[in-house]
């Protein structure tokens, strides 16, 4: 039989953290909160966020810092860890990184990515009020998600050979932009507010 911690952990979606303990509560709108404190296992403590090298600790915050991750079965679900400053030879004192989450965020890696999805099949109201929070922070998921995805969106350009381009209208036809696309790997690869011959100079400017 599977233990509360292992199934806490299958919740969350996250490895190579301890769960430390698990309650429920109520928060100020009379919701059901699933509290999960917890922290990295060994190995992933203190480890840069950007670089991803181990780090000796430099001093440690006070308070538990809180992450909101994705509800489950109706609970809205708060971890919770104490988190460390560390001194990386590269990035100086910086906070370290948690598996559960991206760099400087509130929100669980899982949170940020279901989030992002439900924005762009649907639009950013419909995920806010899916995500059970306001529109700014479904913006910000999609920044995270987006940096996670495609850290470096000028890759997209090596090797282009083949490409198409069109152009297309949002806002009932007022508005166009160009889009340029890889027709060996069927991505996007550029696009551009306007179609102009401008526009598309922007593009060709940018190759080598
Ligand atoms: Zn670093």
């Amino acid at each position: 039989m599977a233990s509360v911690n292992k199934i806490i952990k299958s919740i969350l979606n996250v490895n190579d953290v301890v769960i430390d303990n698990a309650s429920l509560d109520l928060n100020e709108r009379n919701e059901k909160v699933l509290k999960v404190h917890l922290h990295p296992q060994k190995k992933e403590m203190a480890r840069c966020p950007i670089c991803g090298c181990k780090c000796s600790i430099y001093d440690r915050t006070p308070k538990e810092r809180m992450w909101r991750g994705l509800d489950a079965g109706g609970l809205i679900v708060e971890l919770y860890y104490r988190v460390n400053r560390v001194v990386c030879p590269n990035h100086n004192v910086i906070v370290e990184s948690v598996p559960w989450a991206f760099h400087n965020s509130g929100f669980t890696k899982d949170f940020d990515m279901v989030a992002s999805f439900i924005a762009l099949a649907t639009n950013k109201t419909m995920a806010a009020k899916y995500m059970r929070c306001d529109w700014k922070t479904i913006l910000r998921s999609l920044t995270r998600t987006r940096n996670y995805i495609e850290p470096d969106p000028k890759k997209r350009l090596d090797g282009l050979v083949n490409i198409g381009i069109d152009e297309t209208s949002y806002c009932n036809g007022h508005n166009y932009i160009t889009v340029v696309v890889n027709h060996d790997t069927n991505t996007v690869v550029w696009v551009g507010l306007g179609h102009s011959t401008e526009t598309l100079s922007e593009f060709f400017e940018l190759l080598t």
